[in-house]
């Protein structure tokens, strides 16, 4: 798939970023599981937390697929700094952006815009994951006082508990509907709200830099007009941004297979063997590299088509299937990618001076968060009229 001259423009402008200013402390950032604010502030100060916003809140109105050439650069030089981008934006500023009022915007956009704060997504809990419509939070309306009272718990929320996160947008049970399923609401809940707690950051397989917390609201009181979006679509809203959250994320994916495929390339034409010849020259290292190559164009090609679909307004069944196929299939390939990088690099791949370590470990919540493989077997299916659950 071939992307603009401009796109290809602003990949560089990315790319030289990511190499001078993320990927000399990464191995660092890593091992002290540290979440770099100012990093992720100097991404804001580049304008990649603001490349889809609209300019009156200090955006760049730019198109999707410029989002998505951002997270495949940034994670194409660690997972943990792409993610905090997509997140940041497709799970922090776009419920407001689609969903917020002209007040809330002005309110809470432009210091997430500029990057120089960050919002979270509250949907997941500890009973409740990929089965969403169960989830037990709750948010009662104290009409006395113009409040919702939250209360509830959440689970492995990205970006919540960082010096720099200033909300989370928490879907919470607001009522029952008629036909008896619950009345699912979004609500944004200030950093700083009393009865807000964030829990210690948890202890993860990858992903050390990103900022990941349990989250718990007792009691916890914001004003009526927190509310966003409309009263009781909270579900459909959180959908839908999860559409489009798996298109980035196959980028997220898409970059990760290619620094397998750079980093294999390199090692496999200094690495020597029998014969003092490089492995490279061996078709069992040969071969599983050229596989990556594959990868790396499949995944590019599902992933900018589907950023394509969104960029140019198509339907949301068309829009959602694409979604799905392009994040498990690049999700699937990433894991397969840092299995096949990892072996080629031998003893040392299993080391962690070496960055293939990380991507093994990054690799794998790639094909469980955002909906797992799982959920995007069913979704597929389900486009194909099959009555898959
Ligand atoms: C590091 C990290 C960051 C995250 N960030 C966020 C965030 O910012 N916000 C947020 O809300 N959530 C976040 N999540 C949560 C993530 O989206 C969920 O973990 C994911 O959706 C899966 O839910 P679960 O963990 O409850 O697993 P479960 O839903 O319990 O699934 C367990 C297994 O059962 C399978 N399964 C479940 N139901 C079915 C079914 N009907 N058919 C077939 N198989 C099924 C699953 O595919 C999986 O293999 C994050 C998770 C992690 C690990």
């Amino acid at each position: 798939m071939t992307l603009s001259p401009e796109h290809e423009s602003f990949r560089r402008t990315v790319r030289e970023f990511a190499e001078a200013e993320i990927a000399p402390h990464v191995a660092a950032w890593d091992r002290d599981h540290h979440f770099p604010v100012d990093a992720v502030r100097a991404m804001g100060k580049l304008g990649l937390f603001g490349i889809t916003a609209p300019e009156e809140y200090g955006g760049a109105d730019g198109d999707f697929t410029s989002l998505c050439v951002a997270i495949e650069e940034l994670g194409r030089i660690d997972q943990s700094i792409g993610i905090t981008l997509e997140a940041g934006v497709g799970l922090g500023i776009n419920p407001i952006l689609t969903f917020g009022t002209d007040e809330q915007k002005e309110r809470w956009l432009p210091d997430l815009v500029a990057g120089q704060s960050l919002a979270a997504f509250g949907l997941t809990e500890p009973g409740s994951g990929s089965d969403a419509g169960s989830i037990r939070t709750k948010a009662v309306l104290d009409e006395s006082a113009d409040e919702w009272v939250v209360n509830g718990s959440k689970q492995f929320i990205t970006n919540s508990g960082s010096e720099m996160t200033s909300l989370v947008t928490v879907a919470a049970r607001t009522g029952s509907r008629e036909d008896g399923r619950a009345e699912v609401s979004a609500i944004v809940v200030p950093a700083d709200t009393p009865g807000f707690v964030v829990e210690p950051a948890y202890d993860k397989l990858g992903w050390h830099i990103s900022d990941t917390h349990p989250l718990s609201f007792d009691d916890a009181r914001v004003p009526a007009d927190h509310l966003l979006g409309e009263r009781g679509r909270g579900y459909a809203q959180f959908l839908s941004t999860l559409d489009d959250g798996r298109i980035a994320i196959a980028a997220l994916a898409v970059g990760c297979i290619q620094a397998c495929l750079d980093l294999c390339v390199e090692y496999a034409g200094e690495r020597t063997t029998v014969g003092d010849v490089p492995i490279g020259t061996k078709q069992g290292v040969a071969f599983p590299i050229a596989d990556l190559a594959v990868m790396a164009e499949a995944g590019r090609a599902l992933t900018y088509q589907a950023a394509a679909l969104k960029d140019g307004g198509a339907g949301h069944a068309e829009l959602k299937r694409a979604a799905s196929i392009a994040k498990l299939y690049t999700s699937e390939a990433a894991v397969s990618a840092t299995r096949v990088a990892t072996q080629v690099f031998g003893g040392y791949g299993f080391m962690e001076e070496y960055p293939v370590a990380r991507f093994y470990r990054d690799a794998k919540i790639l094909e469980i968060g955002e909906g797992t493989s799982e959920v995007q077997r069913i979704l597929i299916a389900r486009s194909l009229g099959l009555p898959a659950e």
